[in-house]
């Protein structure tokens, strides 16, 4: 290994949408910088889609994958616990592993995690070398989360009883309704797990934001500048996004592309609710109703119902499920030959996105098919189901204006066909539709043009690197 460059240490929790960006910005440390990359990966409750990734994932050479051997976390957390418990159990039993795949390499520059991972901190400390956090969603909820420690103790009861929006110091006050799904029932372990991590953010030497300026500026500033948020304290910040995946060799869904490839440009709508994401079958009915009566071309990435339970498959996401038949209304796959195509579980995402055919995605606002929509100019259908998605809808709403939302909250009570069909026709076959598609290419443009040389998350980026150069030459102990 070549001593001269930086050494990162990568962990990322387990799920595509944290495995993804975080692999992503490793590639970039190798390609980019000449760095070398140790990518740590949890093998608990990893994920068919995830193993498939990393094996046909185009790796550079300097990025090595690490697995690191399952953990037994059965009787640490019941079969029902949520996102957040549970990546933050998985992780915090993975760091005996990890101290001990560390010990037998050379010594990191530096150990990078992502949101769930600050119990990992305490092995930078042995090492002697900075921490950072690769923060996998906005800069919005990286605000609220720095300040929840202070929440925590000012208000009593619990946030969504607030009477007023939340005020975060120096950003847009957040509405209760879009309150983060960890935040809404404090009594919940969830709850405990996400402030454990906040609280230790502060301890991170930087944050690292998959976020860019163009995107998020009151937040970003916010972050770095307002004297209350400087004061918790908050480390350095840095936007580097979007970072998105880039090309994957095709494991599967060619016949996606295929069909793209017959239809007219920009006419189809993308519906896919991430790699976890899940519908009851009352709104898996109205959704294929709302899709049919529309008369749009559809591209549809359907599971089973999960009765209400809307994160059903985070864990196993990309794995089989039963054919669509048993689940979609009678004889919906019929009727809708010819103008919609139906893939089980899983589709080749990013290639649907920048295909010229796709016009429109209705999407569940998770993070990274956010940026992924926006990088390729697609404006979306609001439709948030769990986490922070539905802050990220309200952003992508209310400031960037790439997306619109049924009038019916999906996350509150079932969207009927009528409003389905009438807002998959206002993005795909009306004015506000070409003025909502101009809008997100406009916003396309500047995120693309901050990732050029001498844009701003292309020097955030540099300047990390630099400091972390810098701390490869200072001696052991001497970290800043
Ligand atoms: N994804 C995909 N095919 C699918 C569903 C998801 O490639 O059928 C990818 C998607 O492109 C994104 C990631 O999985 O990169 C999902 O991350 P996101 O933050 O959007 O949502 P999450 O799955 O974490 O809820």
């Amino acid at each position: 290994m070549d001593t001269q460059n930086p050494h990162v240490a990568i962990l990322p929790s387990p799920g595509m949408g944290h495995i993804t960006p975080l692999l992503e910005f490793g590639k970039r440390l190798v390609t980019l910088y000449g760095f070398h990359v140790s990518f740590f990966v949890l093998t608990t409750d990893a994920s068919a889609a995830q193993t498939h990734l990393l094996r046909s994932a185009n790796l550079p050479q300097g990025l090595n994958i690490i697995h690191l051997p399952p953990t037994d976390v059965s009787g640490l957390f019941p079969p029902d616990a949520a996102i957040e418990t549970r990546m933050s159990i998985i992780v915090r039993e993975s760091v005996p592993a990890l101290r001990s795949a560390l010990a037998e390499l050379a010594r990191p520059t530096v150990l990078v995690v992502d949101v769930f991972g600050t119990d990992t901190f305490p092995i930078a400390d042995e090492l002697h070398i900075p921490k950072y956090v690769f923060f996998t969603s906005t800069a919005m909820l990286l605000a609220l989360l720095m300040y929840l420690p202070t929440l925590d103790v000012e208000v009593t009861g619990e946030y969504v009883h607030l009477q007023e929006p939340l005020q975060i110091p120096g950003c847009k006050p957040i509405q209760i309704e879009n309150m983060v799904d960890p935040l809404q029932d404090r009594k919940n372990d969830r709850y405990g797990w996400v402030l454990h991590q906040a609280c230790r953010y502060t301890m991170a030497q930087g944050i690292l934001v998959n976020t860019c300026e163009d995107l998020e500026p009151i937040t970003i500033k916010a972050l770095k500048e307002d004297p209350i948020l400087r004061k918790i304290p908050t480390p350095s910040i840095h936007p580097v996004g979007p970072i998105i995946q880039s090309n994957t060799p095709l494991v599967s869904g060619k016949e996606c592309l295929t069909w793209l490839d017959r239809q007219p440009a920009e006419s189809v709508i993308y519906v896919s609710f991430g790699s976890g994401g899940t519908l009851s079958a009352e709104q898996i009915t109205e959704l294929a109703w709302g899709l049919e009566l529309s008369q749009q071309p559809f591209l549809w990435v359907v599971r089973p119902p999960s009765g209400n339970e809307k994160s059903a498959t985070y864990f196993t996401s990309g794995g089989q499920c039963g054919h669509p038949s048993e689940y979609l209304p009678d004889g919906f796959l019929t009727r809708t030959q010819g103008i919609g195509l139906v893939v089980p579980s899983w589709g080749p995402q990013r290639e649907i996105l920048r295909h010229k055919a796709t016009g429109g995605f209705l999407t569940h606002c998770g993070w990274n098919s956010t940026l992924e929509s926006i990088v390729y100019g697609v404006p979306m259908i609001a439709w948030p189901l769990f986490a922070e998605q539905k802050l990220n809808a309200s952003t992508l709403t209310e400031e960037l204006k790439v997306a619109v939302r049924p009038m019916v909250l999906p996350e509150k009570e079932g969207v009927r066909r009528e409003e389905i069909e009438r807002v998959v026709r206002l993005v795909m076959d009306s004015e506000d539709g070409k003025a909502l598609r101009g809008r997100v290419k406009e916003v396309s443009d500047s995120v693309l043009r901050g990732l050029d040389e001498g844009g701003s998350s292309y020097n955030s980026l540099s300047n990390v690197v630099n400091e972390w150069k810098i701390n490869l030459q200072k001696p052991i102990g001497n970290v800043e």
